[in-house]
This record gives C-alpha cells, structure tokens and sequence, in this order.
C-alpha cells in the first residue's frame, strides 16, 4: 500500500493522528496496521455533548436554507476528495474500488437531496372545528443527533444522518466503527473544510468525532443531552442501544442485520436472476447489510438457476480489492471468517449440501487476509441457522414447489425484515409480493436484488432489523421535534368537543 501516507496527507489527516495511539487500524488486505489512533476518553464524552449542546442554541437559529449551504458546500468536499476517500476504504474495509467509491458517491447524492430538502422543511394547515382558529404543524431543530456506525458503510451512513441533521437545524457526534475509523475520520475531514468555508454561522462544536469502540459508544448513547441516536450495526447492538435510549425516554434511529431474500419464480428471467444474485451475495464480500442471503426458488427453474450461478461463482475474481478487475475482497478479520466456518458447519449438519465455495483461498500471496471463496449451500428445509445473519458470502438455497405465497411464507419467516425482492414477469406474482400479504420487509424489489438502494427512497427494516428508516423521502422529520399550534384569531373562547365548561 505504497502511497497511503499521501492519500491520508490529501485528505487531511496528520501523521500524529493516525499514529502512537491506542486503535490499531488494520487492513484486511493483508492484516497490516495501517494507523494507530487515539481514543477519546471516556471521561470526556460528555464535555462532547456539552459542546453540542452549546452549538444547537446558534445553529437552531440559522435558516434553514442557510443551513443547506453547509450541506451543499459539504457535497463540493466530497466530489473533489471523492477517489482519495473512496480509497481509504478500500484500503481499511476491503471493499473493491469500484464500491469504495461508489460509497462516496451515496454520500454526494445525500448531500443534493438535503440541500433540497433544506428548503422543504414543512408541516400542515389543518382545518380546525372551531370559528376563527387555525391549526397548524411545525417542524424545530431537536438536538444533537449521536451518529453510530458500523464497519461496512463507514462514510455513507454518517452522510445520510449528517446531512439531514444539519439541515434540520442539528449539531452531529459521530462515532466511527473501530474497524473503519480512518475512513470516518477522512468523511469528517471533509465535511470540516466545508464549515471552515461556509464561516462563522457554523459555530464551534457543530459536528464533533468521537474516536473508540463501544465503551465510548455507550457514553454517548447514555447521555440526557442527546435527544437522538441513530445507530447502524448488528441486532445484538441495538438490542443493548435500543433499551438504553428508551430507559431515557430518547428517540433512536436504529439500522440493524437483515437476512434477506429473493424469490425466483417459473416466471422469472434467470439471466437477469443470475445477475442480480451475483452482485447481491458477492459483493462487498457478502458485507452488507443488505447483501442476499437465502434464495428461494422454484423447483421447476431450480436446477438451470444454479447451473449458471455456480459456474458465474467460479468465475469471480477473488482477490486485493485495491487491483483493477477484482471483484471480491476480504472478510474484514479473522472473527469474520470463523463466523463463516461455524455457519457452513451447521448448515452441513442441519442437512445442507454445499454446492460450492466456503473454503479460504489465497494464503499463500495473502496470508493476513481472509479471504474465502463464495459459498452456496443447498437447505432441505429453512433451519435454525438460517435464521441467523452471517456477515459472509454464503448463500442458502430454498426450494418450493407451490404458489409464490409458500415462498413468501419463507421469506417472512426469519427475525429479520430489511430487504427483500422477488423475479418474476408474472404480475400477479409480483403484485402478491408487494402486497399485504407479501413481503414483510422495509425493502421489497421486484426483477432487482435486495442490496444497491438509491438514497431517495426511506432505507431501513421491520422486526429485528429495527423498525426505523433514514436517507430519503420523510426520513428528514425524525431529526425534528413536531409541534402542533392552534392559533385563535376571534374574540370567543370556544372549547374543542363542544365542551362548555362553566360559562
Ligand atoms: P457492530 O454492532 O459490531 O458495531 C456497530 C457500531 O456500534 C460500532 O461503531 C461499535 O463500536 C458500536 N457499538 C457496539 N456495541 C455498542 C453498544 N453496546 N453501545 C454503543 N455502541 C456500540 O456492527 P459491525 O460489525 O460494525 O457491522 C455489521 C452489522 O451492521 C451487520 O449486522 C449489518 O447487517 C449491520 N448493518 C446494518 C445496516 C442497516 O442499515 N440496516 C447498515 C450497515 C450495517
């Protein structure tokens, strides 16, 4: 990784920030360190908020549109440190280039739909039932909004909360995963030239880092000055989150593991099927959130499905995600592939046949990495492992032989709700599936993959996923507080029901 120390210099972090501290960051490339950062103390998580706190009671009253000038400088930012970043997390995630920088661009885009949106703000009018009175909505800055997230998304996550947070009138803390710090500190880098630009309406303490691993996490979740956390990472962390911001009575933003499905029907065009399962549990090794992990398919298509699939699967270019043509990199560490070993072990004993892939491959030119070939297992039946997320390329497959509603029974039947699509020219397939009685997820595609959002559309999942939604459409509303105004502009004192209380 010659040439890193310039990558890090352009996109302005210092030698002594990323070096003699106490967080190793290591690439999955090949397990070298590439940093040693330092960590905020615990102790000092709260002088944090107070800053925070203290920026709100002047950013709050900047006008909104103003405050999309920031976003909107902060998107220039982006564009001109767009392949350095991109880079860095190739580098510390592991991902190829062509999705490192395509995570940079979902923050761009982020930032054009909230300058957008800084001007769009708006509540209702609402028709009262007494003369003379009026009723209407509000939408106020809330606060300071406590960012978490996790290791495979370490810049677009923090743009999507970032970006409307700022707009809605809301300094942020963002605390990076520990395994994609550097990346989280290149993302904030940027979005610090952009206030350093926009001037002395962006006061001091208006976006803030935090640097650490759950203990500082869990500091900033606990504090009574954060009206909002938002947290992206697995179920067991927002399970621990979720019972902490509620002890407070705080609002939560939680983005947790999904298991998502698709549904290849005898109506289904399998070349588009193959395609989309290719880029949907092989890319970014398997590492997204919403990356496919059950395939339920019908039995009539089955065999010709998986003939293509596996032979595209041998067919994958495995290796350093830095090399142009590579499309697959790394697991992020070595817990990350026992997790993949354990999970191929149970499905063996749950009855499961794989069909291919599951094994680590280039030990010898990669030894620190972890790098697997993708796996598919063929399931006799829905088993208790599958129910689970593994973070890993391994596809189970599912076979029916009914009504497309059997495979959507299936599909529904797992904790999880993120994603979900179905393949099918059929339209009363595809109706069933987005209908009521269909797809029980956040998510539900029809003849595209789970994985690959675009950020207009609300993101997010129900059941153990977490229930809430951000990016696009009303997402911007969570990082507000509502007020409900009834105004009366008569001389009466009407009471609301009818009600005639003593006059
Ligand atoms: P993780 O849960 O290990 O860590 C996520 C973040 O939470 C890190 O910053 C970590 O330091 C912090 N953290 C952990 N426990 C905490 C606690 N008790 N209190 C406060 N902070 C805590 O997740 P990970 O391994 O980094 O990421 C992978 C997981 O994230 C997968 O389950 C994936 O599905 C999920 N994910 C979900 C979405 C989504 O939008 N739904 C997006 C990306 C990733």
């Amino acid at each position: 990784m010659t040439g890193l120390a310039d990558v890090f210099g352009r996109v302005g972090l210092r030698p002594v920030e990323y070096t003699g501290g106490t967080l190793p960051a290591i690439s999955p490339i090949d397990g070298t360190e590439i940093g040693r950062l330092h960590e905020t103390p615990v102790e000092s998580v709260q002088t944090v908020v107070e800053r925070a706190r203290q920026a709100f009671i002047k950013w709050r009253e900047v006008p909104a549109p103003r405050r999309g000038e920031l976003v909107r400088l902060w998107g220039e930012e982006l564009r001109a440190a767009k392949v350095d970043i991109g880079y860095i997390i190739s580098v510390e995630v592991g991902k190829i280039i062509e999705e490192g920088l395509g995570e940079v661009q979902e923050a761009i885009d982020m930032a054009d739909l909230a300058v957008g949106q800084s001007r769009q703000l708006f509540g209702r009018t609402i028709a009262s039932e007494r003369p003379g009175h009026r009723i209407m909505e509000q939408y106020h800055p809330l606060g300071p909004v406590v960012i978490i997230t996790a290791f495979n998304f370490p810049v677009a996550v923090f743009a999507w909360n970032a970006a409307l947070a700022l707009v809605c009138g809301d300094p942020v803390i963002f605390k990076p995963s520990d395994k994609a710090t550097l990346s989280g500190l290149a993302v904030f880098r940027s979005l610090e030239r952009a206030m350093a630009r926009f001037g002395a309406d962006a006061p001091e303490g208006l976006a803030q880092i935090v640097i650490g691993r759950r203990d500082q996490g869990v500091a900033l979740v606990e504090s009574h000055d954060v009206p909002l956390v938002s947290a992206t990472g697995s179920t067991a962390m927002g399970r621990d989150i979720g019972t902490r911001v509620a002890a407070r009575f705080g609002k939560r933003i939680l983005e947790l593991g999904g298991n998502n499905a698709m549904i290849v029907t005898p109506e289904a065009d399998l070349d588009m099927a193959q395609r989309a399962i290719l880029f949907g549990a092989v890319g970014t090794a398997g590492q997204r959130c919403t990356s496919l992990r059950r395939l339920i398919v019908h039995r009539s298509v089955k065999d010709q499905l998986l003939e293509s699939v596996t032979a595209a699967y041998k067919s994958i270019k495995i290796g350093n995600p830095i090399l142009p043509g590579t499309l697959m990199g790394p697991l992020i560490d070595e817990n990350a592939f026992n997790m993949l070993d354990r999970a191929i072990a149970r499905a063996t004993g749950e009855g499961g046949t794989v069909l291919t892939g599951g094994d680590r491959v280039l030990t010898d030119h990669l030894p620190g990495g972890f790098y697997v070939s993708p796996c598919i297992i063929d399931m006799p039946r829905q088993t208790s492992g599958m129910r689970e997320e593994t973070f890993a390329p391994l596809l189970y497959v599912l076979t029916y032989d009914g009504p497309v509603d059997e495979a959507i029974e299936l599909q529904n039947d797992v904790p999880q709700g993120l994603s979900s699509c179905i393949f099918s020219r059929n339209m009363l397939e595809v109706e069933r599936f987005v209908s009521v009685s269909g797809s029980d997820c956040g998510m539900a595609n029809v003849n595209i993959g789970p994985n690959g959002a675009e950020i207009g559309g609300a993101f997010g999942g129900e059941k153990e996923t977490g229930g809430d939604r951000e990016s696009g459409s009303d997402a911007w509303k969570q990082y507000m507080r509502r007020t409900t105004n009834t105004i009366n502009f008569s001389t009466a004192l009407p009471l609301a029901q009818g009600i005639n209380f003593g006059s």
